[in-house]
């Protein structure tokens, strides 16, 4: 288990940060995320990106 000790970035498997499951494909594991949660992540983000839009709306 300790034979990549010189190279601690390689990952030839990972999970998606979100649901920890599997990344199959070498895109996902180079997000670090599978596609529906970075589809979920992104409408994630775009609702966050609304209610601070709409918080600087009630501050102005
Ligand atoms: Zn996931």
């Amino acid at each position: 288990m300790a034979a990549t000790d010189d190279r601690p970035e390689v990952r030839l498997v990972a999970h998606c940060r979100r649901c920890h499951g599997w990344l199959l494909s070498p895109r996902s594991v180079a997000e670090g995320i599978g596609p529906t949660c970075a589809i979920r992540e992104r409408a994630e983000l775009r609702a966050a990106e609304s209610s601070a839009l709409t918080l600087f709306d009630i501050a102005a």
